[in-house]
């Protein structure tokens, strides 16, 4: 069922079944509301990884450590978002069912909700971290309930308050930031509040990471469909990926980046360290 891919993310050339952790691609971007082109991330990024090295001077870790694969982009309906989350749902399910580490490269935020879904399923005690420029708690955006801008809103759905917590936030309607008061944990702006919040989920309890690139500053993070000025920089997200390594992190994705926006190919580059850094706070 697991079809290979000739291209993969640097260090990820496992066998499916010899793999602690599988990444996978969801080229879809049918409901951003600005500006498409995520749908194209993947093999940018799995192009790019060749320009990194294998090994994080960060965490002082080597993903040639470590056993793992890139399963390639699925064949989605761009027209369709509930067969598309369907299938990421599915592909999801498999790894899990096979005691794997599901790893997902967006595509736009929406994605994230058929591997969330599956994580759940098998953790119904899971946490969300959620990084983020964008509140994404809109109940619906334009009459739709399957958005970008509501994917966290609608894994809220089935997680319920008390499970969610959101940092960096600084762009939303401000029903959002309201309703989030009573239903998630949400910092704004920065991430101050994240080593006391890590603490108090402890290390035992399964953690879902949702990082959302624009989260980043559009000045060294401007490939994505949203920017929006005011971000966090790099060693921000260097820093708070190494104090995730504190967390049983079971699955993680890394979404919204729209390469075609930034012709320099730093934001691809910039995908490509925040994704081998996850990996192996993943595998620490
Ligand atoms: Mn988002
Ligand atoms: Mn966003």
């Amino acid at each position: 069922m697991m079809k290979t891919n000739t291209s993969t993310f640097i260090g990820c050339d496992t066998e499916f079944d010899d793999a602690e952790l599988v990444i996978f691609g969801a080229p879809f971007d049918s409901t951003t509301s600005f500006r498409p082109g995520a749908r194209f991330a993947g093999n940018y990024i799995r192009n790019d990884s060749y320009g990194l090295e294998t090994y994080s001077p960060y965490l002082d870790l080597d993903l040639d450590d470590y056993k793992l694969t890139d399963i390639g982009d699925l064949e989605l309906p761009f027209g369709n978002a509930k067969i598309a989350l369907d299938m990421i749902e599915d592909t999801a399910d498999t790894i899990l069912n096979n005691n794997k580490f599901p790893f997902l490269i967006g595509g736009e935020h929406l994605v994230s909700l058929g591997t969330i879904k599956a994580a759940y399923k098998k953790y119904p005690n899971m946490k969300l971290l959620h990084f983020d420029a964008h509140a994404d708690l809109r109940d619906n955006y334009l009459g739709e309930k399957l958005t970008h801008a509501g994917i966290i809103r609608r894994c809220w759905d089935f997680m319920g308050d008390n499970n969610i917590y959101q940092f960096c936030i600084r762009s939303g309607e401000k029903s959002e930031f309201e309703w989030s008061k009573e239903h998630t944990y949400m910092e704004k702006f920065s991430y101050e509040s994240l080593s006391k919040k890590i603490k108090e989920i402890g290390d035992k309890t399964p953690v879902y990471i949702t990082i959302d690139l624009d989260v980043l500053d559009p000045s060294i993070f401007p490939g994505t469909g949203t920017p929006e000025p005011g971000g966090i920089f790099f060693k921000d997200i260097i820093e708070i990926i190494k104090s995730l390594t504190g967390l049983n992190i079971i699955g993680a994705d890394v979404v919204e980046l729209a390469p075609h926006y930034d012709q320099s190919g730093v934001s691809t580059a910039v995908a490509c360290k925040v994704i081998r850094e996850l990996l192996l706070a993943i595998l620490y």
